[in-house]
């Protein structure tokens, strides 16, 4: 049953959440209201700020609220390494689980023509315009092993050959359907480690 008013809107609009139904935003809504006003508040005024402050960094497309990201102005990095993820939170877990000291370049998504997303919406262009530039002699397609990521890494790998960069995959251990999300990071580790040029 639809609820009317403000109360309704809240628990609708907090549907739009990942992993949160209506019976969950039901909840979360009267928790909030009635058991938590401060944090409520709290949470409305950073999620406002951060909407307003981050944006995608200008070179890797990573969520920030500066021009380049940290990982983008740290020149002690590699310029020659690009590992190319589809979601922040990739980048973040490799840069963890292995000794990756590259750059990053983030898809925010993968190729799904039926769903409208095709070379645009994932900044290919703006990839292209990277590799053009000479400096990356190796793209590391850590896209997960869906269809569509296997589909998004050999679309890539096709790019990066117009302009003699190497593309490797991440090897063995990355099982088939599988989201770099849900993989432990030894795994992980040994799979970046063992990546295969394509
Ligand atoms: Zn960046």
């Amino acid at each position: 049953m639809q609820k009317k008013g403000l109360l309704g809107q809240l628990i609708q609009n907090l549907c739009c959440l990942p992993g949160v139904g209506p019976k969950s935003a039901q909840r979360i809504a009267f928790y909030l209201l009635q058991r938590d006003r401060n944090g409520a508040r709290l949470l409305a005024d950073t999620l406002l700020t951060a909407l307003k402050n981050i944006d995608h960094c200008e070179q890797c497309r990573t969520l920030t609220e500066q021009k380049l990201c940290d990982i983008c102005s740290d020149n002690s990095r590699s310029s020659a390494l690009l590992c190319i993820v589809e979601n922040p939170s990739d980048a973040w877990i490799i840069d963890q689980a292995t000794a990756f000291k590259g750059y990053y370049f983030i898809l925010h998504g993968k190729l799904s023509p039926l769903d409208g997303i095709g070379p645009n919406e994932l900044g290919l262009d703006k990839l292209e315009s990277r590799l053009a530039e000479g400096k990356i002699e190796e793209i590391i397609l850590a896209t997960n092993s869906t269809v569509e990521g296997e589909a998004t890494a050999y679309f890539i790998s096709e790019i990066a050959k117009k302009y003699q960069v190497n593309a490797s995959r991440l090897a063995h251990g990355v099982p088939m359907g599988g989201e770099l999300e849900f993989i432990d990071s030894g795994t992980l580790s040994h799979a970046f480690k063992g990546r295969k040029l394509l």
